[in-house]
């Protein structure tokens, strides 16, 4: 039993409103990239690890998701790019802050973790090593879009204002307007049984320069081990308080995975940490939860299909 499934971001609140013109585009990316990947690891050419990889890697280079190309922009109107990576058996991990000059930020945690040693780097650090890995160095006005520079101006008609709090003031990607978070995750199980986690996101529009969320921080917004592979998106403070995707872990270890998750989403949400989650476990079950409005998702079924979806219902 082979599973990759996948997340672009959870956000909105209230009832579903249906697609938006950007949507088709974005399932399009997700429904291709569980095709293709999901073949390979069916067929064995390719290992839970790779396999994350690159699919956060499809999603950092389309746009229109919340991570690499496209990802949504800093109180400065500038791009940092977080992710993290985990395999299962061995719990090694990779993790980067802050990147913003690599179009991967995603392989630059892998390298790390294959490397072994560190497991974090932040900042330029973390691009300079990733240049030495040769991970694709781009302008980081490449990274900037129309689209996110149109959300940021928005944001700051809006938000800045004196007195805020840091957190009301910076949003998720899919917030506000119904195509607004768009962090992408993935989780995988290979023909050898191993895990793997991976998460990537510019982060909330507007967030204070510097701003650490959820998805670089191991056991926070991506956890792995022999059991259960597990990637976050939402308002990463909570899942940071929460310790989300490790409690996730936690929690299997008594109750079945849907119950896990769940348990997790209903801890996060008083501390405000609306989203949702994707994880699968050694048995091969997954669960794509989430408590808002939408979370972009899509799974990969061992007999070749692919199902997506964004509001309540998944379509094949
Ligand atoms: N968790 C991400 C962060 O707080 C945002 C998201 O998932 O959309 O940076």
């Amino acid at each position: 039993m082979v599973v990759l499934a996948v997340h672009g971001g959870a956000g909105g609140d209230g009832p579903w409103r249906g697609m938006t013109d950007a949507d088709p585009l974005r399932l399009a990316c997700m429904r291709k990239l569980l095709t293709e990947l999901g073949t390979r690891l069916a067929d064995g050419s390719l290992n839970a690890l790779e396999a994350v990889t690159l699919a956060v890697e499809a999603m950092e280079d389309e746009p229109l998701f919340n991570a690499g190309r496209g990802s949504v922009l800093d109180a400065e109107g500038k791009v940092g790019m977080d992710a993290s990576i985990m395999q299962g058996h061995d719990k090694a991990a990779g993790a980067v802050i802050g990147v913003s000059r690599s179009r991967h930020p995603i392989r630059i945690a892998h390298h790390l973790l294959t490397q072994g040693w560190p497991v974090m780097l932040a900042g330029e650090a973390a691009d300079a090593y990733g240049d030495a890995q040769g991970v694709e160095s781009v302008d980081p006005s490449w990274l900037k879009t129309d689209l996110r520079q149109a959300q940021w101006d928005k944001w700051r008609g809006q938000r800045l204002r004196p007195g805020a709090t840091d957190e009301d003031d910076a949003l998720l990607d899919h917030d506000g307007e119904q195509d607004g978070w768009g962090t992408v995750g993935a989780v995988a199980l290979d023909r050898d049984g191993v895990l793997a986690a991976a998460t990537s996101t510019g982060g909330m529009t507007g967030k204070p320069v510097g701003r650490v969320g959820d998805t670089p921080l191991i056991g926070a917004g991506t956890w792995a081990d022999a059991d259960v592979a597990v990637s976050c998106t939402g308002v990463g403070e909570a899942f940071i308080r929460t310790v989300a995707a490790h409690s996730l872990a936690v929690n299997h270890r008594s109750m079945p995975l849907e119950e896990a998750a769940q348990r997790v989403l209903d801890e996060v949400q008083p501390l405000g940490g609306r989203g949702g989650l994707i994880a699968v476990s050694r048995d091969g079950d997954v669960v794509l939860p989430f408590q808002t409005m939408l979370m972009y998702r899509g799974l990969y079924h061992e007999d070749g299909g692919v199902s997506v979806g964004i509001g309540p219902d998944m379509t094949a």
